[in-house]
């Protein structure tokens, strides 16, 4: 019997980045946020000595690499390796989430192999502990697990849920080829030099939530959230692209209350007032040609979660 899991792909509300640290990472002030935006990984049963095998499906699937690398398999593998129980199971991820979009698609996919499989094998595994497991995947992998909105610290991995009330309707404009999110990080570093105010911890300032953005997202207030959208990489990510401020001024033509670039881009999110200004704007930024294509959605919603029926 296979296992189902659905995953959301997140967006970063605010995404405030510190100085270069001593160990190559940022400090982070990370609001992630999950949209119903998502990807589904099946986890089937695996003739032991097997080991894991994976296959993948949708319109990035080109993009998504099926050897050792994939975190969907490295996580089925940590997973097994922690039980000490051999890694025997064959995953199919299905891809909606944009592959190097910027919108942690491949955390998402390592997030549901772990809980997938912890359901296929019967283990039981504590949720601290497929946290813990997350979290060594990568920065972005234990949100995955968590869902709904959240802070993150330290790399991001250092997770606080955040009091939300009502839904938001977002529209993510999908770009043609990915951006690197460690070359989206370099650039950043570079401009701060730059710009002459130094790039490493001791220059910049620790980063911290904004609480407008907090009061926003309690008070279930799409302008206000709108207005307190932040991302220090998005001049970084415009830098390298810079086709992507023509995206941000047309969903902005088109209605978009607020837009950012999404994460390390180069995915665009808008936020729209409503369901119905959702699709509109969706409509306007996929006929504007400054996009490969747009696609309305809303959150928060859960994380990885087993699907029934
Ligand atoms: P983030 O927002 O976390 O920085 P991203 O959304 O920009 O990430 P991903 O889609 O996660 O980017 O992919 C980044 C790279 O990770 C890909 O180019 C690919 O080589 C690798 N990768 C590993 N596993 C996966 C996976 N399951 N799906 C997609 N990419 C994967």
């Amino acid at each position: 019997m296979s296992v189902t899991v659905r995953v959301p792909a997140k967006v970063n509300v605010q995404l405030g980045v510190g100085g270069l640290r001593g160990d190559g990472f940022h400090d982070l002030a990370n609001v992630f946020f999950a949209v119903a935006l998502g990807d589904e990984v099946t986890a089937t049963p695996a003739a032991p000595g097997t080991g894991t095998t994976l296959t993948c499906t949708g319109p990035d699937a080109g993009q998504v690499p099926l050897d050792d690398s994939n975190l969907a398999a490295r996580a089925a593998r940590l997973l097994a390796a922690h039980h000490g129980i051999e890694p025997d199971v064959h995953l199919h991820i299905a891809k909606d989430i944009p592959v190097a979009g910027g919108m942690a698609g491949g955390s998402a996919d390592g997030a549901a192999a772990l809980v997938a499989c912890d359901a296929l094998w019967a283990l039981g595994t504590p949720q601290e502990t497929l946290l813990a497991l997350a979290a060594e995947l990568g920065s972005d992998v234990p949100f995955a697990l968590l869902g709904g909105v959240a802070l993150g610290r330290g790399r991001g991995e250092i997770l606080e849920a955040l009091p939300v009330t009502g839904t938001f309707h977002w529209v993510f404009a999908v770009a043609d080829g990915g951006l690197s999110t460690p070359a989206v990080f370099h650039e950043c570093d570079r401009l701060r030099e730059e710009a002459g105010t130094g790039s490493t911890d001791t220059d910049v300032p620790t980063p911290d939530a904004d609480p407008a953005l907090l009061a926003a997202l309690a008070d279930g207030d799409p302008a206000a959230l709108a207005a307190a959208l932040t991302n220090d990489l998005q001049s970084a990510a415009l830098s390298l692209r810079p086709a992507l401020a023509a995206t941000l001024a047309a969903g902005t033509e088109a209605g978009a209350i607020g837009a950012l670039v999404s994460g390390s881009g180069p995915t665009c999110a808008f936020l729209a007032k409503d369901a119905e200004a959702a699709e509109a704007v969706a409509a306007a930024l996929t006929a504007s040609g400054t996009c490969r294509t747009a696609r309305a959605t809303h959150g928060p919603v859960p994380g990885a979660a087993v699907r029934t029926g």
